[in-house]
Parts: structure tokens; sequence; C-alpha cells
């Protein structure tokens, strides 16, 4: 079985440390949850910077402090920036590109959210699109409707996105596409038929469906999506103790379907992203050692 890319999303736009004190939101608390995270299991880290007051912001100098961080205690692990709307408007949504991190997140059409219409714009998406081949960022599609799996296949057909698109389903968030099964496997069927039998994909359910999501993609052979920006419980009574214990929790239906947890080369090598480690020892050899 491919080994299962476990993408950790350890702060998002919205919960704060009312609704669970294990949220990270300072750069360093970002870190830290990313290394344990990490340490667990997960490859790809999801990241979106708060500011001082705890607000979801774009603002490219605290996303370059997280990522050098991120890449300076969990070498090897993907690094995927959120270019999503509800930390920014307009073009602003993608002024951390140029700092090239490994992948962004690339919504590619519009719908509800639970208070509010989630707009992606056709010349904004392909703006973000056009940046992200630009600075060599891989997007990873959020799927939150079935035309949004079409829309990365066009733009692909036509150049706006590089290699064969990663498609995320965003499955149960408010007003927009809910958690049902049938749909689900219909959205795997259409990958499959437009990007080929063996293109990856992966799958994030919100709150309490996160763990459904977690095991449908685990079992389908798909890749998964934990962590506190998209549920904040282990179950009803309790709340998670962090980014790794929700990350553990996918470890364990790994272990229960019989698919090993891929290691960050064998993340890089299925989504075909640069082994920095390689890079990293290259300039190591061609640098003088002495200061
Ligand atoms: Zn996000």
């Amino acid at each position: 079985m491919t080994p299962c890319i476990i993408c950790v999303a350890i702060t998002g736009s919205l919960p704060t440390k009312a609704n669970n004190p294990a949220v990270p939101v300072t750069i360093s608390e970002q870190i830290d949850s990313t290394q344990e995270a990490f340490e667990a299991g997960a490859s790809i880290v999801h990241c979106h910077v708060r500011d001082d007051e705890g607000r979801a912001t774009s603002d490219p100098e605290r996303f370059a402090r997280l990522k050098e961080g991120i890449e300076r205690h969990c070498p090897g692990m993907i690094v995927q920036l959120s270019t999503g709307g509800r930390s920014g408007a307009g073009r602003e949504r993608g002024a951390m590109l140029p700092l090239c991190p490994d992948m962004a997140s690339l919504s590619v059409g519009s719908n509800n959210f639970p208070t509010r219409v989630y707009e992606n714009p056709p010349d904004l998406v392909d703006w973000l699109a056009a940046e992200m081949i630009r600075y060599d960022v891989k997007p990873e599609i959020e799927a939150f409707d079935l035309s949004h799996i079409f829309q990365a296949e066009r733009m692909h057909r036509d150049g706006r996105i590089r290699a064969t698109p990663y498609v995320q389903f965003v499955m149960g968030v408010k007003n927009a596409m809910p958690v049902d099964r049938e749909v689900f496997d219909f959205y795997i069927h259409t990958v499959r038929r437009l990007f080929g039998p063996d293109a990856p994909w992966c799958a994030a359910g919100i709150g309490a469906n996160q763990i459904v999501l977690n095991e449908w993609a685990v079992a389908a052979g798909g890749h998964a999506r934990t962590g506190l920006e998209d549920n904040v419980r282990l179950d009803k009574d309790r709340l998670a103790p962090s980014n790794a214990a929700l990350v553990r929790r996918v470890v364990q239906l790994c272990e229960k379907h019989e698919r090993p947890v891929a290691s960050w080369q064998q993340a890089r090598e299925i989504l075909d992203l640069p082994t920095t480690a390689l890079a990293t020892a290259t300039t190591a050899v061609l640098a003088p050692s002495s200061p």
C-alpha cells in the first residue's frame, strides 16, 4: 500500500485559545507544535499566521519567521502556506509566495462558508496560480465542491497549473459540501478519471467529521489532513491536548488499515517535490566549513 501522507493544519484562521488552549498562536508555539506533530508522523505542515492580537493575517514577515523555524526544527518536512481567504483580501493572500515554500493552498472557486461567501474570483485565482508557477510553489487544490476539481483540470490543461493537481476534498464546512460517502467516492472517481489512476489526493473533515474523513481517506488509499485548524476536540468530552495527539489518531488508523505512514522523504517523492535534505547536503559540501 502507498504510504499515507499526514498533513497537520496547526493553527488556521479561526480557533482561539478560548476554544482550546493547545492552539498554537505565536510563532514559537507554532514551531514547537509542528515539531511535536512531525515527530508523531506528520510530513506536511499547513500554516496560517496570526498578528499580536491573535487575528489571522497574511503578513509575509511572520510567514518567513515561521517557515524558517520549521525548516530548522523539522528538516525535510513539507511546508505549505495558506493563501486562504480568511487571512486577507485580494492579492494580500499571495504576499508570502515569494518566500518559495514547498507548497501553498489554492482555492479555485467560490462557495459559502458558515457566515459568509468564500470569494475566489477567477482573476485572483489565476494570479495566485501564476505566482505559484513564478516561485515554484506546488499548489494544493482545496476542493470545497465538485466543480473545483474540474476547474483544477482546466487550469492544468491550459498550463495555469503545471504539475498534476494535488486535490484535497474538504467536507463538513457548514453551508458547503457536507460529509457524504457517495460524494466522497465520486470525488475519488473523478480525480482518477481526470488525473490518472495513481494521482494522489487527500481529504479533510471539519469538527467531529475530521476522524471520519481521516478513516475514509486512509482506507481508500488517499492522504489525510488533521490538526487543530479543522477540529479542536479528541471526542465530544475531551479537547485535543495537541496537534500531535490528532496526528497520532491518524497513525493509529494507518495501523488499522495497514498503511505505512509516509516519511518526509516518501511524501516528497509522492508529491514530486525536491528532497531538501539533498539540497542542504549539497550546499554543505560546497560551502566552506570554516567561518
Ligand atoms: Zn488553512
